[in-house]
């Protein structure tokens, strides 16, 4: 076992593996940036380093500093969480010429489902499904008009570097397809310092539904069953659950979508956790979308239903233990839901207000797992992604969960800033939530029936900002150099956001 590991990230998710390796009596190492000096995870943790400025190139995507981080505290493993380095190759690879072991799969696994493109060749190798389109980039703008003529519009095209649905681009009809590949390509270059597109089917109204999948250095690969995420905003992820309402209808699906991701890891040569994304229809056929590297966000509701501990198997295995679970070992059991609570407005396009938490309740009780990155007192800093907490559940059924769900989130109060857990007490309400009629475009279905259109540009602007402070940190993380302007203006964007 290890001696000790130190935790690339900060927030919530640092909390909950610090505490994993209390359990396993492996001694911790946080890591903070100055504006992290107070946060939760440097408290709670036995020993924590200090890494760098705010901002997250600086920091806590600054490899070689964690690195000498590790080095200097003595720690032989480095937990990376998710987000920040948690699926950079460059960075795994740095700690494997090190000798620190990377907790997560190898580099060579990590670069090969890092491309779009790659992961689509070796998710057509492992015989699985894919959503229909190219398999590779697309060389010209003839090329994208002959492929999309033949799978039919509406068609969307994807960064193959691509992730947080950056470079993506909907096209309805060829007289929109050159200007927007145009445009992709030109956004992908800045984000991810590749403009290769390539072409998917825009499937209508599909449902998000991902299998997590659990593989040891020796070849042995499981599952443990599906979670559907098909609550999106933007296309990223709000609410999620275990069993997925459709598979749950479906006996054989979970099997079906369960042996294709095994078959995709085993393609891939990868071991530790990972998952493996699919789009599904409401007939149950699904497609390989992508697959995450990494440990999810929306983990929890895996473990709830399965009485599993990831975090813990990562350690485990990434130390070169055995995977100890047989397929038929795994069992599930009653309905998990998570909800992830936000700083944001939902009454101003969920514009994000960090600041300072005047107050703070939680709720607890039966059947209520809350990860938290966040205390009384603590100022939220506008650095990074202002996710506070996971509140997720447990019970026996669907319904059930439901309702422990509203029972819990009417517990939670966080005064001193604004959040989004009334819009989850809304949502909860929608009746074809409640049947769960699920797909990814609910949420924007909900928005538009049932709230008054937000004021001002202030949501896009700091959806700009946002955009903006990622693609300056991948380009600083690729070496690059992030010009005086720009820096400027992400100062004075972060200003106003705090107004
Ligand atoms: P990213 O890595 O940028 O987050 P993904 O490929 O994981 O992008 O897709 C994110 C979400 O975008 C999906 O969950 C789905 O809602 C939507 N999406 C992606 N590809 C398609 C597609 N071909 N058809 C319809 N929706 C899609």
């Amino acid at each position: 076992m290890f001696r000790k590991v130190l935790v690339s990230n900060r927030g919530e998710i640092a909390v909950r593996i610090l505490r994993a390796l209390r359990e396993l009596e492996i001694p911790g190492v946080a890591v903070y940036s100055d504006a992290d000096r107070a946060a939760l995870h440097v408290r709670m943790a036995g020993e924590a380093a200090h890494i760098g400025p705010a901002p997250s190139v600086e920091s806590y995507l600054n490899g070689r500093r964690l690195l000498e981080a590790a080095a200097a505290h003595g720690a032989d493993a480095i937990h990376p969480g998710y987000g920040f380095l948690s699926e950079n190759a460059a960075f795994a690879e740095a700690c494997e010429r090190a000798g620190i072991t990377f907790i997560g799969p190898g580099s060579a696994a990590i670069r090969r489902m890092g491309s779009k493109t790659s992961a689509r060749h070796i998710a057509a190798a492992a015989g699985a499904p894919i959503v229909p389109g190219t398999q590779d980039a697309v060389a010209s703008a003839a090329e994208a008009a002959a492929v999309a003529r033949e799978i039919g519009y509406p068609v969307l095209l994807k960064a193959a570097a691509g992730g947080g649905g950056k470079g993506m681009r909907l096209v309805h009809a060829e007289d929109e397809l050159a200007p927007a590949l145009r445009d992709a390509a030109s956004e992908a270059l800045n984000a991810f310092g590749s403009g290769e597109i390539y072409i998917e089917k825009y499937l209508e109204r599909p449902r998000h539904i991902e299998i997590q999948v659990l593989a040891d250095r020796n070849g042995h690969i499981i599952h443990l069953g599906e979670r559907e995420c098909s609550l999106q905003r933007r296309h990223q992820k709000v609410v999620e659950e275990c069993p997925s309402p459709l598979v749950a209808r479906n006996p054989d699906l979970r099997a079906r979508m369960g042996e294709a991701a095994v078959r995709i890891a085993r393609q891939a040569g990868y071991h530790n956790a990972g998952t493996v994304e699919f789009l599904a229809d409401q007939q149950g056929n699904f497609y390989f979308l992508e697959m995450n590297t990494r440990l999810q966000v929306e983990h929890p509701v895996t473990e709830l239903v399965t009485g599993l501990d990831l975090v813990h198997w990562q350690i485990r295995i990434a130390a070169g233990g055995p995977l100890l679970l047989r397929q038929e070992d795994i069992a599930w059991n009653g309905w998990a839901l998570e909800c992830r609570i936000y700083a944001e407005d939902p009454d101003n396009q969920f514009f994000p207000c960090p600041g300072r938490i005047s107050d703070l309740e939680m709720p607890s009780g039966p059947g209520v797992r809350l990860d938290s990155g966040v205390y009384r007192g603590w100022t939220v800093p506008i650095d990074y992604d202002p996710l506070l907490a996971k509140l997720a559940v447990w019970a026996p059924s669907r319904d059930a969960a439901v309702h422990r769900m509203q029972r819990a989130l009417g517990e939670c109060l966080i005064a001193g800033i604004r959040t989004n857990i009334r819009f989850f007490r809304d949502l909860l309400e929608d009746e074809r939530f409640r049947r769960g009629a699920l797909d990814t475009g609910l949420i924007e279905d909900f928005l538009a029936r049932g709230r008054a259109p937000a004021t001002g540009d202030a949501g896009a602007e700091a959806a700009a900002i946002l955009a903006a402070v990622a693609h300056t940190e991948s380009q600083a993380s690729n070496g690059g150099r992030v010009p005086p302007s720009v820096s400027r203006w992400l100062a004075q964007g972060r200003a106003r956001m705090l107004r």
